[in-house]
């Protein structure tokens, strides 16, 4: 049975954490206003999706993966940027690495440019 449980701002899966993540300027229009992290579980599928990017950021591309163990899910996906990314709100989600080396399956993997 794969672990899962709440942790602070998220859901712990095998061990392994998803966080949720905002910023707390108060949406001031800032580029921190439009980044952040969220995380759901429906039944057993967790879906964690991240945005890094902001209008001032110009190399954006988007990430992914899917895993699963048992009958448990995991669904994550990330609208990431090489430009600086220091005002980043949210909370990265755990590399596929760390699944893997958990003993997780992996379905999906990708990373493609991102149109503005
Ligand atoms: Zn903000």
């Amino acid at each position: 049975m794969v672990k899962i449980e709440r942790i602070p701002g998220g859901l712990g899966v095998d061990g392994l954490e998803l966080r949720r993540g905002k910023c707390g300027c108060g949406g001031g229009g800032l580029d921190c206003c439009f980044t952040y992290s969220k995380v759901k579980r429906e039944g057993d599928t967790i879906i964690y999706e991240g945005k890094a990017t902001a209008p001032s950021t110009q190399q954006n591309f988007e990430w992914g993966y899917r895993v699963h163990k048992d009958n448990v899910v995991v669904v994550v996906k990330m609208e990431d940027t090489k430009d600086n990314k220091d005002f980043f709100a949210g909370s990265y989600p755990p590399s596929i690495e760390a699944w893997v080396e958990r003993g997780w399956q992996v379905d999906e993997n990708y990373e493609r440019p991102l149109e503005n």
